[in-house]
């Protein structure tokens, strides 16, 4: 006979422990108390779960495990900032980032290993996709910030590796746990997701969450915008802007967070930021500059912060709220775009890119 798989009972919400509970014939307040040694007080070790009955936690031994990811290196940047990185079950590699600042920690938080997209200007895209993080590698990530910092991270963005929208399933019950008072009590103000602009995901996520919105937007119209982040070819602005308009829409004082990265003669003229203040009309936004961060290999260049000032300065005659982004860690290649694991690249995105000569005869 073989034996069920046991479950990660990290992976679980509220909800979903509480039913693992149950199923065991046990009350869900049990699975309660469990979540909470979990995630709050960081135990693993079901025997040192005090409030639990003997019985149960000679049960549990039988069918779950408290299974979570571990950090192989600790790399830290002259700002304060660290990145570490992540080995999974399987032996692949994330990225975690910590951001001090100002009494406030910022968690930067991988959703894949690689990415999709393959963002013309952004270095995780270089490497490939291979695969999804479950709930666990993603909650699994605050986790071990937080037995690192001592206390919960105050704010978490989903910033990291991947796409999370492209990994909905997991990234949604994880945002949950990150905000359940039983584990780490991180407001929805203080719960990021960003995305790329995934809008069927989007739409989605509208009616099961109501975390703060960051949007990958880096182009005021669909011709650069298709060539700097080609998933626009698929969702162009005409969808992106409203999907995001009705995401914010519950809540009078939401706003969007726009990214616009910087690109040097590539997105950063006057007359980029005035059709950008068309575009974002009637949209409650706050743009988030960004300065390009190069990485090996890329033909792009940061724009000279004069140029980024004078960006900034035409958004707020507009009346958009407009705010730098400070780049943090970039001596240990933890600024955006980054952040780049070894990936075991299943997409094949390597091979395609081969002429087709240099493939005769593989
Ligand atoms: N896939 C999601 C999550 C990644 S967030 C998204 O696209 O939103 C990381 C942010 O950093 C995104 O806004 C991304 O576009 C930006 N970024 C990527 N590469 C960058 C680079 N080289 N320099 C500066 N910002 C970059």
């Amino acid at each position: 006979m073989t034996m069920a798989p046991k479950t990660n009972l990290v992976g679980l919400t509220k909800d979903g422990i509480e039913s693992f509970f149950v199923g065991l014939g046990a009350k869900p307040f049990h699975g309660r108390n469990v979540l909470k040694w979990i995630h709050k007080h960081g135990v693993v070790d079901f025997d040192a779960m005090t409030d639990v009955p003997k019985a149960l936690r000679e049960t549990l031994q039988q069918t779950a495990v408290v299974e979570l990811p571990r950090i192989v290196l600790a790399q830290p940047a002259s700002d304060g900032t660290t990145k570490w990185v992540v080995e999974l079950a399987d032996g692949q590699h994330i990225e975690t980032v910590h951001i001090p600042d100002s009494g406030r920690d910022t968690v930067c938080v991988s959703s894949q290993v690689g990415c999709a997209l393959n963002c013309s200007f952004c270095s995780t895209a270089q490497q490939g996709f291979n695969r999804n993080l479950d709930v666990a590698e993603i909650i699994g990530q605050v986790w071990l910030a937080t037995r690192h910092l001592g206390h919960a991270p105050s704010n978490v963005v989903m910033m990291g590796m991947g796409e999370p929208l492209a990994n909905f399933d997991n990234v949604v019950p994880a945002m949950e746990l990150m905000q359940e008072d039983l584990a780490y009590m991180i407001s929805k103000a203080r719960v990021t997701i960003s995305t790329s602009g995934v809008v069927p995901a989007l739409l989605r996520l509208a009616d099961v969450s109501d975390v703060s919105l960051a949007v990958s937007l880096h182009a005021p119209d669909n011709a650069l915008r298709d060539e700097l982040v080609p998933i626009n070819r698929k969702y162009p602005l005409e969808e992106l802007i409203p999907a995001c308009k009705h995401y914010v829409a519950r809540d009078a004082r939401r706003k969007i967070t726009w990214e616009y990265v910087m690109l040097d003669g590539v997105n950063d003229s006057i007359a980029h930021a005035k059709s950008l203040i068309r575009l974002l009309q009637g949209v409650p936004s706050k743009v988030n500059l960004i300065p390009f961060n190069p990485f090996p290999g890329t033909d792009y260049r940061t724009s000279p912060p004069e140029r980024v000032e004078a960006f900034r300065q035409r958004l707020r005659r507009s009346g958009i709220i407009s705010t730098t982004r400070k780049t943090r860690g970039d001596d240990i290649a933890a600024a955006c775009g980054q952040l780049v694991g070894k990936v075991n690249d299943r997409s094949r995105r390597k091979l395609r890119q081969i002429p087709v000569v240099a493939e005769v005869g593989r």
